[in-house]
């Protein structure tokens, strides 16, 4: 069926195009056009001034709607997926939590699984963990910490194909000997979890870390010992020019003035915005089960209130808090939440923005960027049927 989308805000490579429309057929672009005069025999949806936008790439997320991918699930995976969709994540890597190695392959099975489906909204699986420093990964996942370990990840990933990115603290053992061999099989790598300084941080870099994850988060910036100044992570990763970002933009983790600061520095092409969403995000009216957590001021946050636990947020959020609190373009903010995280993690062939021949994932935002409309591969999965004409 031939979808053309009107009257809207249309964010193309060359910037905000108005009165263009987007014509849309059997899943995929088939055109965008600075002409919004009717196609004979195409739905007509009416953006109604609204902003039209790719659809987001949620490259770290852990769960939603009460669930989390290390159930590893088919049933998990599509709940969670289902709920952030209505957010605006057209496109999902799931990520794994340190976790056991059975669970890895189990959750790698599932996820194996789904790719085979067509118009699968999850593209790939993501592994945080369980090679991390303990120092810098807190009590949460003690138990399964460990260096890493060549007889578990080679088979894993010689046997499942899903695995598109892997993160750990680059200082351990055995480190560079693990991204040398997943950067080589086309997964992005990527520290986290870190106490490393410069050199450490470049050695990383040249052995094929080429990401930093939830940056400023698990990681030390700048700091003393006894009288003398040291940089931290967070300076180094700014003076590797090719190390790519992510920042969790809930307006939480992190304030406003570093969330403007990592713009200015890394820019739209190499920072991300990713939710790092735990199981209590998208979660309308459910109830918290775990007497671990509370939420609150919109963030997850151990009982005691004194430390944060995790996110809560919604791609649609990170968009927003971009915009409002840091004062960043809109168009820039977008970006840096389909384009960067789609070529970073390898689908900017299909997905991360409108052009000819791409995956019609879709969104229409109002001008408090507000998700009003969801196409995922060409179908109005959320909206209201006021737009249709
Ligand atoms: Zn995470």
């Amino acid at each position: 069926m031939l979808t053309q989308i009107i009257n809207g805000h249309i964010l193309t490579s060359q910037g905000w195009l108005k009165d263009g429309s987007v014509l849309i057929n059997d899943g995929k672009i088939l055109e965008v056009t600075n002409s919004d005069l009717a196609v004979i025999g195409a739905q007509v949806i009416d953006a109604k001034g609204m902003y039209i936008v790719p659809g987001f790439v949620s490259m770290h997320i852990h769960g939603g709607a009460g669930r989390d991918f290390t159930e590893a699930t088919l049933g998990a995976f599509e709940t969670i997926a289902q709920a952030h969709l209505k957010h605006g994540a057209t496109t999902i890597f799931p990520t794994l939590s340190s976790t056991t190695y059975e669970v890895l392959c189990q959750a790698a099975a599932v996820c194996d699984n789904l790719l085979q489906q067509p118009e699968s909204i999850i593209q790939g699986l993501h592994i945080e963990g369980p090679y991390l420093n303990k120092n810098m990964a807190g009590a949460q996942w003690g138990d399964y910490l460990k260096n890493p370990d060549p007889a578990e990840y080679i088979p894993l990933l010689e046997t499942m194909h899903c695995i598109r990115r892997w993160d750990i603290s680059p200082e351990l053992p055995g480190a560079h000997d693990f991204a040398h061999y997943t950067s080589s099989h086309g997964v992005l790598t990527a520290i986290t979890h870190t106490e490393a300084e410069y050199p450490e941080i470049k050695a990383a870099f040249e052995a094929g870390f080429t990401h930093a994850a939830h940056f400023y988060n698990a990681m030390p910036g700048f700091h003393k010992r006894r009288e003398y100044k040291y940089e931290g992570t967070v300076e180094s990763v700014y003076l590797i020019d090719d190390m790519t970002v992510e920042v969790i933009a809930d307006g939480v983790h992190l304030p406003a003035t570093i969330l403007k600061l990592v713009y200015k520095l890394k820019g739209i092409e190499k920072t991300c915005l990713v939710t790092d969403a735990l199981k209590y995000a998208a979660y309308e009216g459910g109830a918290i089960d775990d007497p671990r957590y509370v939420i609150e001021d919109g963030v997850c946050k151990l009982a005691d209130s004194k430390s944060l636990a995790g996110s809560i947020a919604t791609m649609d959020r990170l968009v927003q808090t971009m915009v409002q609190k840091a004062g960043i373009p809109l168009a820039d903010a977008v970006r840096m939440a389909s384009e960067t995280p789609a070529r970073i993690m390898g689908v900017d062939d299909r997905k991360g923005s409108l052009q000819k021949g791409k995956d019609a994932d879709i969104l229409i935002l109002d001008k408090d960027v507000n998700v009003r409309c969801v196409f995922s591969y060409g179908k109005m999965v959320e909206g209201t049927n006021t737009m249709i004409h």
